[in-house]
């Protein structure tokens, strides 16, 4: 039989199930510094887009806002894969979150015939946040250090409303990973966090980080090393054993909030590899380390025995 009739057929229960459903997807600083990587992102997305369903895209800009930083003069700092956000760092991340990144990303978009709207974590009042106080935490080494984050914030609460306008109207938001606090002074929020809000708000069908690894990795120099499934509580242990380090960090924290809060199912996903996202998403084949709450892992376990 004609190939693209098979391809499309063996697509259609996926289509079909997730027409009207939200998708956060959220692309990390590491996959668009790849130009490849970024039209390929953007024509997957207008093609879900298309297909009726409700894309959010996030995205942060780390590596583009490290660039920008030693161009200036400002050596960036970061703990446990988070940015310490002085007021300099703060301009930068303003100008490369909400400025190069979002409007390239829009464009890219736009290329591919999408209708996306570039917005920010600050407008509308979206994502509201508190300045992080001085925390305890362990640094890559797994020592303890007492950490001002500076201008970062901790999410407090997600307004979903200009989000749900736009998906309603047919429009592709993509969300700049900033935030505000309760009078609107702008905050730095981890892009990863910011996604895991947005899709418990919205309660998104599926969560999806694009990162530069095969997924989570037991040996992040091994991509055989692969973990493909895992709950809340078997990623609980993977952070504890200490082989999830950097910017893996704070991924696999939002992932285990947000199957916790339900969303059914979390990925983690190269978004450098070819169509990666259509593959996790219309085919039964899967990429990537999937993560899954309570409910959903039973399900999955009977479909695997059945
Ligand atoms: P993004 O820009 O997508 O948020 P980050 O650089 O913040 O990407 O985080 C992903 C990085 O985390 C990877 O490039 C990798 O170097 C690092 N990492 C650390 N530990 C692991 C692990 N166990 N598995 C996979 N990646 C890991
Ligand atoms: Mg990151």
């Amino acid at each position: 039989m004609n190939k693209p009739i098979v391809a499309m057929t063996e697509a259609w229960p996926f289509i079909r199930h997730y027409r009207n459903k939200t998708f956060v997807i959220k692309a990390g600083g590491a996959v668009l510094s790849n130009p490849e990587a970024v039209k390929s992102i953007a024509q997957q997305c207008a093609m879900m887009s298309d297909l009726g369903i409700r894309i959010v895209l996030v995205h942060g800009g780390g590596a583009q806002a490290t660039k920008l930083s030693r161009r200036l003069g400002i050596e960036p700092q970061m703990i446990a894969g988070r940015r310490i956000t002085d007021a300099e760092t703060l301009e930068v991340a303003k100008m490369v979150y909400a400025g190069t990144v979002n409007v390239d990303l829009v464009s890219a978009l736009r290329e591919q015939g999408a209708a996306p709207v570039g917005i920010s974590g600050v407008d509308a009042g979206m994502i509201v946040a508190k300045r992080r106080p001085l925390v305890k935490i362990k640094d890559d080494s797994g020592n303890e250090r007492t950490v001002d984050f500076g201008f970062v914030g901790d999410i407090q609460s997600v307004n979903t409303n200009l989000c749900t306008k736009l998906l309603q109207d047919g429009f592709l938001p993509v969300v700049a990973c900033l935030g505000a606090d309760e009078k609107g002074h702008p905050l730095n929020i981890n892009g990863d966090t910011v996604a895991e809000a947005l899709a418990k708000a919205l309660e998104a069908e599926k969560l999806i980080f694009l990162t530069d690894m095969p997924g989570i990795l037991r040996d992040s120099g091994d991509p055989s090393s692969l973990i493909p499934f895992a709950d809340a509580d078997e990623l609980a242990s993977v952070l504890e054993s200490g082989i999830v380090a950097g910017g893996m960090r704070p991924k696999v924290e939002a992932c285990i909030r947000a199957a916790t809060a339900g969303v059914k199912r979390t990925h983690i996903i190269d978004g450098t590899a070819v169509r990666s996202l259509l593959l996790e998403v219309f085919t039964g084949e899967g990429t990537g380390t999937m993560i899954v709450g309570d409910r959903e892992k039973q399900e999955y376990q009977e479909k695997q025995i059945g």
